[in-house]
């Protein structure tokens, strides 16, 4: 035995060669943590000091490494600038003397190697590779580069294009492809991975694998003229810049290292990988993107808690064959759940069966799908007039017109029709789920499940608990919301539930720029430039001016005191005329069919007559004062369904807005957005609103917060 640490061994075997075993205890994957890279270091130095002829670095798991354990990693992020250089320097040391060992070294890849775990195969001299394996550098999903010589390593390993693609894409890459790409040297049957490692080892002693000239390679400049330099990482930079965009900068600043480190030796690439490394993860996108990170590990866990007691769902019925209907039929049916659609008007089943047909043909000719699994998944969809079957449903999702007295209606009758256990759910946008039950026999069987148009892409479903819900059917319908893909999060009853409840005082305060004498076109661009996907005027012709005015008057009615309006709104104005947005091509903008069929927006400055009518004040509001009076409104929502209790923590109030309103996730979401900017300094910003209303008032909580310096993360 050469080396005995708890998450490390090295032994030599009879050939002499050492095997460094990766194989972290209490986890299903090796990571690196604070341990593991502490053994390494141990491991390395005592392998130097073995009579080892050759290093074979394996791992015990089902798969490699898969990188840095995030949550500890990123406590270092709050370091000083100096503090964190050093750590990042001292760590990079270890990977060094890996490299620099006086005998050759071979990593065996077996399944994934990412991020940390990729620049430690990157560290040895050559790399063999299970034919099941990936690579992959995906730091920059984390808003950071890597940090551990990749940067600096891939690209004097690889062709240097493909490592610029690969640590400014986060992508993951097969074995072949990282084969064919000069990331491994070799790809072989996972049964035969450590002997064709120690083969290696054998062909770098007996001098058929060159040693000294692989060295050279990884520790000199690139072998490039400076024209070649210039040309591939300028393109890597343009490309990195189109992409992921000034809001995204892990991949810009990491392409400009490595466009500085290429002429140069490792000691000085490496240094500059630190300072980008240091820059980047000391930032707040980076904060803001580990964060979310580390929330979606949590809704994962609390989902999975939530249905710790549910019943199977083998069979669902969804009631209306509508826009969501449809969408839901052909979700489940994807998923695997054989799911009945039953309508009113055959008329509404064929929009139904067509609006799957034309999803699944999409896969068809995409080549995601072959016409086997697109004609499995349409027999999973069985239309029907009639509640034949519906004696063998385990959920139903009512998806019929949003209306009070019809959902009840439907939702009592189909009571009657299924057993006892079957779990009964409304895709309402705005009903009351207690006030839904209050028809039912058994409300306990009963809650909201609130989809997201279009179905097939937007990964949030909303479990609305009513006051009479059981445990048990939160637990089913969240676990058929998983069985989906989605994302559920359960949320308490109230007007607007959580994503619309913050969703409309932003379009409130909308209302009140335009009323006040802002263009809509320069809030949208505003907005736009802030991150969202669409501005809120495009937001409103894609969700609907008439759902939107109908919305509006729920909100209105739940929380008269700051969503009733004392003015008339642009919302209202353009529904009263006939203007629906993108469903009758005609709202804030038009809408013109491309020759794909997508409508595209144009603008008509007839608009502008329409809406002036509504402008009661010519202010000349700045572009500040536009962001700051749409973010207040939408922010302050937030906290009070935090303070409400409609869900229970800032991380869901977040990942709701993420999920189910496209909120930009280099920024967090909107109580992320208040602890960055500082609880007092955001009050003092909502405070010079507070004229326009209650909307723009911070609630007394949110003052304590300030007073007391707390955060909400
Ligand atoms: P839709 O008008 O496209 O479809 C409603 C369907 O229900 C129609 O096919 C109609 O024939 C059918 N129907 C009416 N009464 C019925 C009955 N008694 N039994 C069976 N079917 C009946 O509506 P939609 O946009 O799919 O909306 C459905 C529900 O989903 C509404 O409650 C809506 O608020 C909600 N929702 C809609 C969206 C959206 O963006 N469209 C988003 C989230 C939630």
């Amino acid at each position: 035995m050469i080396y005995q640490g708890t998450a490390i061994q090295v032994k030599k075997g009879l050939t002499g060669i050492a095997h460094l075993v990766f194989d972290l205890p209490g986890s299903a994957v090796n990571v690196f943590n604070q341990l593991m890279l502490g053994e390494l270091k141990q491991a390395i130095a005592a392998v130097a000091a073995s009579d080892a002829r050759g290093l074979v670095c394996v791992s015990a798991k089902a798969t490699f490494l898969v990188g840095a354990d995030i949550k500890e990693f990123t406590e270092n992020f709050k370091l000083s600038e100096p503090e964190l250089l050093e750590w990042a320097a001292s760590t990079n040391e270890i990977f060094n003397v890996l490299e620099d060992l006086p005998i050759p070294s071979v990593t065996a890849i077996n399944g994934m190697a990412l991020g940390g775990g990729l620049e430690l195969c990157l560290a040895t001299d050559f790399r063999v590779a299970s034919d099941t394996a990936i690579l992959g550098f995906p730091e920059v999903n984390l808003g950071i580069c890597p940090g551990f010589g990749g940067t600096v390593r891939a690209p004097r390993l690889m062709d240097a294009l493909s490592a610029i693609e690969w640590v400014r894409t986060g992508k993951q890459v097969k074995a072949h492809q990282a084969l064919s790409e000069g990331a491994v040297d070799a790809v072989v049957a996972s049964d035969m991975l450590v002997e064709a490692a120690e083969d290696m080892i054998e062909q770098a002693l007996s001098g058929d694998l060159d040693l000294q000239d692989r060295r050279a390679q990884k520790t000199g400049p690139l072998p490039m003229s400076a024209e070649e330099i210039k040309k591939v990482f300028s393109e890597g930079l343009a490309r990195a810049d189109k992409e992921a965009g000034a809001h995204y900068p892990a991949a810009i600043t990491a392409v400009d290292a490595m466009w500085k480190a290429a002429d140069q030796s490792r000691a000085v690439a490496l240094k500059l990988e630190n300072k980008a490394f240091v820059t980047l993860a000391r930032g707040e996108v980076a904060g803001n993107l580990v964060q979310l990170f580390l929330n979606d590990q949590f809704l994962k866990s609390r989902a999975k808690k939530l249905s710790a007691d549910a019943r199977p769902v083998k069979k669902a019925a969804v009631m209306g064959a509508g826009i969501m209907g449809g969408g839901i039929a052909y979700q489940s049916a994807l998923r695997g759940t054989p799911i009945l659609m039953k309508d009113i008007a055959q008329q509404g089943l064929d929009l139904g069966v067509s609006e799957a047909t034309k999803l699944l043909n999409k896969q068809l000719e995409r080549g995601r799908m072959d016409q086997g699994k697109v004609d499995k998944v349409l027999a999973g969809i069985t239309p029907t007039l009639t509640y034949d079957g519906f004696d063998q449903v385990d959920v139903i999702v009512e998806a019929v017109v949003e209306n009070p007295r019809v959902k009840q209606i439907v939702l009592a009758e189909v009571e009657q029709l299924v057993p006892a256990t079957t779990v009964l759910t409304s895709n309402t946008s705005t009903i009351s789920i207690t006030l839904l039950a209050s028809a039912l026999k058994r409300p306990e069987n009963f809650c909201g499940m609130h989809f997201f148009n279009p179905v097939p892409l937007m990964p949030l479903v909303e479990v609305i608990r009513g006051e009479k819900t059981s445990s048990q059917a939160i637990a089913t319908t969240v676990a058929y919301a998983q069985s989906l893909g989605k994302t559920p999060i359960v949320v308490n009853d109230c007007p607007g539930f959580l994503v619309n409840r913050i969703l409309f005082p932003y379009f409130g305060a909308f209302c009140q720029l335009l009323r006040d004498g802002a263009d809509f076109r320069v809030i949208d661009q505003v907005m736009e430039r802030f991150g969202w996907p669409m501005g809120p005027a495009y937001l409103l012709d894609v969700v609907g001016i008439d759902t939107a005015s109908h919305c509006m008057k729920v909100m209105a009615e739940g929380f008269p005191d700051r969503m009733q309006y004392d003015f008339r709104t642009v919302i209202d104005h353009l529904y009263e005329a006939g203007s629906y947005g993108q469903k009758n091509d005609k709202g804030f903008y038009q809408y013109q069919k491309t020759a794909g069929g997508r409508p595209a927006k144009v603008f008509d400055d007839a608009i502008l007559d329409v809406i002036k009518p509504l402008q009661l004040k010519q202010d000349s509001i700045s572009e500040d004062a536009i962001r700051e009076r749409m973010m207040t409104a939408l922010c302050l929502e937030a906290v009070r369904c935090l303070e409400d209790g409609i869900v229970s923590s800032a991380t869901e109030v977040d990942m709701g807005l993420l999920l189910g309103l496209g909120y930009p996730r280099f920024r967090g979401g909107a109580l992320r957005f208040i602890d960055n900017m500082g609880v007092t300094e955001f009050c003092d910003m909502a405070d010079k609103y507070a004229d326009l209303g209650p909307l723009y008032q911070p609630t007394a909580k949110l003052r304590e917060m300030a007073a007391a310096g707390k955060t909400f993360y």
